[in-house]
């Protein structure tokens, strides 16, 4: 909290579309609700960048003594094809077509999404909500928005009246769309003629009797409308007005335009004071899109089995190239792009063990320890900017290798408070990992190997007793060693 007092943090906010100091509701909390995924299919590249940008803004919160509450949610349920409410949902469709129960493509793409953000060093949400799980809390939303009089029942449906909001309310304050816009370039949809306006959108849908996801409420069967869990969730965990929203760029407009107007006929309050937007990632210059091809999954890019890329990365790599561009700039991923992240990385990396060895002066540091530590909080200060950040790490290392060449001198308790600080830049708020630490198997690997170098020469002492006693122990350890003409290599069993 000392350091949250002693950095005045700017965040950009959407809203307003400037750079605005970071006030919390209450002090020394921070409540911050993010849009998580639809989980119908592999998580994307992309999305994995929006996810990862708000791993490092809870992470710097936290850095500076915040108590952060995270909310990140599950869209399982109400997500349609086309965002106009037209369309099968996606998680139902993906079952149909599969021939699976909604809820195993829900867990299976749940583990995947998980997965990759764990393989990417991005730290769990506190509170991870489901639209499902939220079902009775979403129809008491709806009630409550229908009690306001700015929504209206048609045939089991129940829509949100944008034209009734818009009298008192400005529907497009976020996303800077005005509603006669709107109207001049609206096309109707199928299934949209329930709507007074095509504007309207869903807060709850009836299940027609093919749809498997469907639950009881007052208006008949039906699911819930997409916009409605994320108002629902984040006013449940977070309270009605609370300080982040985050999501992807794309997100802005309908989805968080809609949730604004849910939670201002709830509560005629502004939900949310900062609206942050991570921008996208294209691949070789590109929109990344399944449907033209131009499109890499990020196990992928860990195991480098694609076309577009040379070798595989390691998910810190991967992590590192995306904090070089920032959160709010579009990023283009490309081979070339990442040989080169993989050199600054190793070099960041190397740089640590170097100053861990460097002798150390009697006299004064050639290097200004404090201003460098400042212009690094400064970057971070400045909308989260991880790539000045990391450009003040180079001017470290720079530094660093002089020391090594015996060009410049470090004192033995800068040397001590470098390594502190460079500790918290690099891994407690950028989140990165250095390689060794990274991949537990490759250690496995090493002592395997250091155990079959002991065996070979427990053989050539013609020590059998000890040779066979660390081939039975591998066993009982679920490791088989296997004798060949080329050596001994070895398998799990
Ligand atoms: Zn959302």
């Amino acid at each position: 909290m000392a350091l949250f007092r002693e950095q005045r943090l700017k965040i950009y906010n959407s809203l307003s579309g400037k750079k605005e100091y970071f006030v919390p509701i209450n002090e020394g909390r921070v409540g911050i609700y993010v849009c998580g995924p639809t989980v119908y299919n592999k998580v994307h590249l992309g999305n994995l960048r929006t996810f990862m940008s708000f791993d490092i803004v809870t992470r710097y919160l936290r850095h500076l003594g915040l108590n952060v509450r995270y909310v990140r949610n599950i869209t399982d349920v109400g997500h349609l094809e086309h965002d106009a409410d037209s369309g099968e949902d996606r998680i139902s469709k993906k079952a149909r077509l599969e021939s699976l129960e909604p809820m195993q493509i829900v867990q299976r793409y749940t583990v995947d999404f998980h997965q990759m953000l764990n393989r990417l060093n991005c730290l769990p949400p506190d509170i991870e909500p489901s639209a499902t799980g939220h079902i009775i809390e979403q129809i008491e939303t709806v009630k409550d928005i229908l009690s306001k009089g700015m929504a209206y029942v048609v045939n089991g449906s129940v829509y949100f009246d944008v034209f009734k909001y818009s009298d008192s309310h400005h529907y497009g304050i976020l996303s800077g769309r005005n509603l006669e816009d709107l109207i001049h370039n609206s096309r109707s949809l199928d299934g949209q003629q329930d709507k007074k306006n095509p504007q309207d959108f869903a807060l709850w849908k009836k299940a027609e009797p093919e749809h498997i996801m469907r639950w009881p409420s007052p208006w008949g069967d039906g699911f819930p409308g997409w916009h409605l869990e994320c108002t629902t969730m984040s006013t449940k965990y977070l309270g009605a007005q609370f300080d982040i929203h985050g999501g992807g760029m794309d997100l802005k407009f309908p989805h968080h335009e809609c949730e604004i107007a849910q939670s201002e006929a709830c509560g005629n309050q502004q939900p949310v004071n900062y609206w942050m937007h991570a921008n996208m990632l294209t691949l070789n210059g590109q929109k990344m899109a399944k449907s033209t091809g131009n499109n890499i999954l990020p196990e992928e890019v860990f195991s480098g089995s694609n076309t577009f890329l040379s070798k595989a990365y390691n998910p810190s790599v991967v992590r590192f190239f995306m904090l070089q561009a920032h959160y709010r700039s579009v990023l283009d991923f490309s081979d070339a792009a990442l040989a080169a992240s993989e050199k600054g990385f190793v070099k960041l990396m190397a740089s640590l063990s170097v100053l861990n060895q460097l002798p150390v002066s009697k006299i004064t540091t050639s290097f200004n320890l404090n201003n460098w530590t400042n212009a690094g909080y400064d970057a971070m200060n400045d909308d989260f900017n991880t790539p000045v950040l990391i450009a003040e790490l180079f001017t470290a290392v720079k530094f660093i290798n002089q020391v090594k060449d015996g060009d410049a001198q470090i004192s033995a308790e800068d040397k001590k408070a470098l390594e502190i600080q460079l500790n918290h830049f690099i891994f407690d708020i950028l989140g990165l990992e250095s390689q060794a630490s990274d991949s537990k198997t490759d250690r496995i690997d090493m002592v395997v190997k250091i155990l079959m170098d002991l065996r070979n020469q427990a053989r050539v002492d013609k020590d059998f007793a000890l040779s066979d006693k660390i081939r039975d122990q591998l066993i009982e350890a679920g490791i088989q060693l296997n004798d060949g003409k080329d050596g001994t290599g070895f398998s799990f069993l």
